[in-house]
């Protein structure tokens, strides 16, 4: 029993050694991915549920890695984090994604949709230590000037966590940002520290039901019930809301029964490469 002890301990440790291997390596190739932007965006449609067209984007990141294939966005953006390169990763995902909406902006003015409410906005992802860096709002300002885009059409996303990390900073940063004239989504709402009091201290515009209550919604009562308080307490508040992770008809027909006006998920459409994104865009526009 001691040697096969032994021998477990043994496989155990390769297998530690391994990952720490990758994990160095990977580290090193993310920097060398940031810096010669082999990092991909891929967009997903918001949806404005009764009125059936696109409201918006969600702006999600992709590394395509040359050996080990497809890296999710939940290994390596902390890695990102952990290693200071999410400021450069972050700048580039937010520059790319206001260029990619100013085109296609132009594509829904060519179909006629020319009205300011008409025109979609973008999301863009920002995690709790990009958030408290002191330079963001220089840096989303500089991108908001480089690439010309009305500060109205882009939303930050973030999460509960990062509100209650640094309630003081997060709060005055909040405030810069309000000022630059973006909007602010409070991401995967119910599954972190909640914060009702967050959503009256601090300046959120738009809450994200996070998809774990939506994905069980037709089958769980309880996730029915969260889906159906926060969609009120919403509108009570005057935020838009938006139901992440739709996947089923049974699941959107729940939701627009209960007032929800945007939703966002695979029976949508997937998270799309821009070309993609752009020939569902042409698809589904009307005017
Ligand atoms: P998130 O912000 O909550 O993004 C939504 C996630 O749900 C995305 O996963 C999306 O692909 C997935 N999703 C959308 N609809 C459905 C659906 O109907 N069913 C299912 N099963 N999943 C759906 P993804 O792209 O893997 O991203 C994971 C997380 O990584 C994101 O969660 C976000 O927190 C983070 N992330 C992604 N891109 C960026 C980025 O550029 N910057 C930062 N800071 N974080 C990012
Ligand atoms: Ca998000
Ligand atoms: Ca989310
Ligand atoms: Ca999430």
């Amino acid at each position: 029993a001691k040697e096969q002890g032994k021998a477990r301990f043994k496989v155990f440790n390769q297998k530690m050694h391994e990952q720490a291997l990758r994990i160095m390596e990977l580290e090193s190739e993310l920097r060398r991915a940031v810096e010669r932007r082999e990092i991909q965006v891929y967009y997903q449609p918001i949806v404005d549920l009764a009125r059936q067209r696109i409201h918006g984007f969600e702006a999600l990141s992709r590394w395509i890695h040359p050996r080990h294939g497809f890296i999710p966005p939940s290994e390596f953006i902390p890695l990102a984090e952990d290693t200071g390169l999410i400021a450069p990763l972050g700048a580039e995902v937010l520059r790319t994604a206001c260029t990619t909406l100013l085109a296609w902006h132009q594509l829904f003015m060519a179909n006629g949709l020319t009205e300011e409410a008409d025109l979609p906005r973008m999301s863009v992802n920002i995690s709790g230590k990009q958030f408290l860096q002191p330079s963001l709002v220089g840096e989303i300002q500089a991108i908001l000037a480089e690439t010309g885009l009305d500060p109205q059409y882009l939303t930050l996303e973030i999460t509960e966590n990062v509100l209650m990390i640094n309630a003081e900073g997060a709060g005055s940063m909040l405030a810069k940002l309000k000022r630059l004239g973006v909007c602010v989504s409070m991401d995967d709402f119910g599954t972190g520290y909640s914060s009702l009091s967050y959503l009256r201290q601090f300046p959120i515009d738009h809450i994200k039901i996070d998809r774990g209550f939506v994905s069980s919604c037709d089958e769980d009562a309880e996730s029915f019930a969260i889906i159906k308080t926060v969609l009120s307490l919403g509108a009570a508040l005057g935020m838009e809301v938006v139901a992440e992770g739709v996947e089923t008809v049974g699941q959107l027909g729940l939701l627009v029964d209960k007032g929800c006006q945007y939703g966002q998920g695979y029976l949508f459409s997937r998270p799309l490469p821009p070309e993609e994104m752009k020939a569902f865009i042409m698809q589904h526009m009307t005017s």
